[in-house]
């Protein structure tokens, strides 16, 4: 059968001349970069042009890069490991619709006495900046906001917040894992203290991230969370993994060369799916549609239509519920409950997201099939 894929904030396929780049440290070129000999020294030489390719599409210095599993660790990393070092700043302040990456390491920091506030949303699933300027005050260690939410793809003021937090002495975090492939590296990524990003979100491999942590933080600010051989100037001990770090520095290549073709495709493909599926289907609304979102990302209620029976019903056309990182749980989505959704609703939402590897006949073809399938739902729960 051949499926559709449209959950590309869960992950992306990797990207053909990224796979070919990976092979040969699998194979022939499999010396651990630490070596002292020849082979080893290759390896290391692999890894720092990988580096400088990141460097290059995040504006920072290859100095400022910390390779790690992913941007769960890189946020891990982060809140952990600065927060722990804090002393007299006790209070990190975060938004009510971050990653769960963000969100359980600060209910630690809260467990272990930091005073943890989470600033909330407007309907749209903006970040509040009256409210996030109440609560930055100068007791503020770190304020850790996402650049675009994984649901509803609606983008953030950072920018703004980022001022706010220098404003007050504190520093700033940015989880860019859904901005990264998406959109273009924007300006105020120069002002972030702290980025985080992930390699299979923009067509890389799974288990590789970045960390990018500026220079002018002193290191001895940084307590890493895996210890062991001081990998990574020390913030991030295990052998590199060669593969796919070489993997996540051809993919960011790929990007700083298409992001701007990418992005206008693929605003394209939405904009297709979202007119049609708003014309065939009376009743459903999209998430966030008035506010600047991502360019690939819909989130879709359909009251009454479970998102579990949709996904069920669709054979062809793969599509996420709320998220994909919190689907089998229970619990609706804090994401859109935030935003003044009930559970109800939130439970009816589903999340369609492209990507580079779609196509516009992918949009005609799954706003049909989901056209069809509620219709087929909403006779049989009526019926
Ligand atoms: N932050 C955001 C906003 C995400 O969407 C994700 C992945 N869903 C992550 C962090 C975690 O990334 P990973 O699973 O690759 O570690």
């Amino acid at each position: 059968m051949r499926y559709v894929y449209l959950d590309n904030n869960a992950t992306t396929q990797c990207d053909e001349t990224v796979f070919s780049a990976m092979l040969p440290f699998f194979r022939e070129r499999y010396a651990n970069p630490s070596s002292p000999h020849s082979m080893g020294k290759e390896a290391f030489d692999a890894c720092s042009d990988a580096r400088d390719k990141v460097a290059y599409l995040l504006r920072c210095t290859a100095s400022e890069i910390v390779f790690t599993s992913g941007a769960t660790e890189s946020n891990n990393l982060l809140l952990i490991g600065y927060t722990g070092q804090s002393e007299r700043r006790r209070r990190i302040v975060t938004s009510r619709i971050e990653h769960k990456s963000v969100r359980m390491p600060c209910r630690l920091l809260q467990n272990q006495g930091f005073d943890v506030q989470e600033v909330c949303v407007t309907p749209e699933g903006v970040v509040d900046l009256s409210a996030a300027t109440q609560l930055i005050d100068e007791d503020t260690a770190l304020v850790s906001v996402q650049a675009a939410n994984n649901e509803t793809g609606v983008l953030q003021p950072i920018g703004e917040l980022v001022d706010i937090a220098h404003s007050k002495g504190a520093l700033f975090h940015c989880d860019a894992a859904q901005w990264i492939g998406k959109l273009p590296t924007p300006e105020w990524f120069d002002r972030c203290d702290f980025i985080s990003i992930s390699g299979h979100k923009f067509y890389g491999p799974k288990g590789v991230g970045v960390l990018m942590m500026r220079n002018g933080i002193p290191r001895s600010r940084m307590a890493p969370v895996i210890i062991g051989g001081g990998q990574e100037n020390g913030l991030r001990s295990g052998t590199s993994n060669v593969p796919s770090i070489v993997g996540i520095g051809v993919a960011c290549s790929i990007l700083s060369e298409r992001i701007a073709k990418d992005m206008f495709d693929i605003a394209m493909m939405r904009n297709i799916f979202e007119n049609a599926i708003t014309t065939e289907v009376p009743g459903v609304r999209i998430n966030g549609a008035t506010v600047p979102r991502l360019p690939g990302t819909c989130s879709l209620t359909i009251p009454g239509i479970p998102a579990q029976m949709v996904i069920a019903n669709l054979a062809r056309i793969c599509v996420s519920e709320g998220s994909a990182c919190t689907s089998g749980s229970t619990e609706p989505s804090y994401v859109l409950v935030a935003m003044g959704l009930s559970r109800e609703e939130a439970d009816c939402t589903i999340r369609i997201s492209f990507g580079r590897m779609n196509s516009k006949q992918d949009a005609i073809d799954a706003a049909q099939s989901i056209a069809e399938v509620i219709k087929y739902l909403r006779d049989k729960v009526g019926s």
